[in-house]
């Protein structure tokens, strides 16, 4: 489970194995006395949680004959980190792959489609999920017309929840328990909490069915879901947003795909968030801990934060040392390094203090 120290023979060998780090200064400047922990998947060969899930559908439908090389052709629709994941593998084992993705998902997720060989198709935000101008209308019409054409379909595709499963949800069982507590810190050696957002649920249902079934029947497990989708439970909570745009990435639906399991025997409750609290805690995360996260890893931060201050559950955790709240930080921000909200925070934010002091010491005399 371990980070391998071994030669890899390919790049899918190094899908995974992500890193479980403290995020002491956040926990700190909130007043938070559990372990705040983030399940850094930038790290990932391909950048994102998701080339665990890409790894896992391409290795199963090979093993069901599924998959011809030179003669298939994988069609997805994603967000894009599915795709990039995808065109990782395909590229690495030789199959052709076009990627449907939706309008409004990064230049960078497209490049780094495009590097791996992948085509890519880009469909209308604002198309419903059920209408053939979608990112899934258009897969399917492709898979239609396409010889050799396939679609894996990380929404139905059962390799989706099991990957995190076997490898996310393990990994960071394995984390915990393996770190002692000791005199300064402690640490109940449990999962108690996991937080992380969902877009089609995979990853969430994945690591709560890893902890409750083998490590922690009583973890609690929190969705976070941004305004505008209707994942979330109860229905109440998206009653008003429904249909707003959120400009967060790979987070949150129109549908209810059928791997995200709602029910409250995997995901225990829902919070929602908007753009501005993600994009603040990417922020925090980049400032404070040195974390290169991209947007929805803010979401999941933001909706830690919430939930940690906000519910009682959450308060009595937030003060309790040794407990460990886990939380998934799914990409990083080199997928959204041309987005303004990324720009607004570095390359166009006022000058600071130090930036003065340098314009003034290089100025011509
Ligand atoms: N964050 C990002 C950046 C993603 O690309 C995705 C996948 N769409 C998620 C979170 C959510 O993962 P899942 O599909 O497993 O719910």
């Amino acid at each position: 489970m371990s980070r391998p120290t071994h030669i890899l023979d390919t790049a899918l060998d190094a899908v995974g194995h992500t890193p479980l780090i403290r995020l002491d200064k956040v926990a700190k400047q909130e007043g938070f006395r559990c372990n705040l922990l983030g399940k850094v998947e930038y790290t990932s060969a391909g950048g994102s949680v998701k080339d665990r899930i890409a790894k896992a559908m391409v290795l199963a439908a090979e093993k069901e004959g599924k998959l011809i090389p030179g003669k298939s052709v994988v069609i997805e629709p994603t967000s894009g980190n599915t795709g990039i994941g995808l065109a990782m593998a395909c590229a690495i084992k030789g199959y052709s792959v076009i990627i449907t993705m939706p309008d409004k998902m990064s230049l960078e997720k497209e490049a780094t489609l495009r590097a791996l060989g992948a085509e890519v198709v880009r469909t209308p935000t604002a198309a419903p999920w059920d209408s053939p101008a979608s990112h899934i209308g258009v897969a399917e019409k492709l898979q239609r017309d396409i010889p050799g054409g396939i679609i894996l379909d990380q929404y139905r595709n059962p390799n989706n929840p099991l990957a995190h499963e076997y490898g996310t949800g393990p990994e960071i069982i394995e984390a915990v328990v393996s770190t002692p507590p000791s005199s300064s810190r402690r640490s109940t050696q449990k999962v108690d909490v996991f937080i992380g957002g969902a877009g089609t649920g995979g990853t969430i249902t994945g690591v709560s069915r890893a902890i409750k079934k083998t490590h922690n029947a009583n973890c609690i497990v929190v969705g976070v879901d941004p305004i505008g989708s209707i994942l979330a439970l109860p229905d109440t909570l998206n009653a008003t947003d429904s249909g707003a745009a959120y400009v967060v990435e790979g987070i949150g639906y129109d549908f209810i795909p059928d791997v995200l399991s709602r029910d409250i025997g995997d995901v225990n409750c829902w919070v929602k968030t908007s753009d501005d609290e993600a994009f603040s805690a990417v922020r925090r995360l980049q400032r404070h801990e040195g974390l290169l996260v991209g947007g929805s890893s803010g979401s999941a931060l933001a909706g830690a934060i919430k939930w940690l201050k906000e519910s009682g559950e959450g308060r009595r955790i937030a003060v309790t040392e040794g407990v460990n709240v886990v939380v998934l930080l799914a990409d990083g921000v080199r997928n959204y390094m041309s987005k303004s909200w990324f720009l607004d925070m570095t390359l166009h934010a006022e000058p600071t203090p130090l930036a003065g002091m340098i314009s003034q010491i290089l100025a011509p005399k």
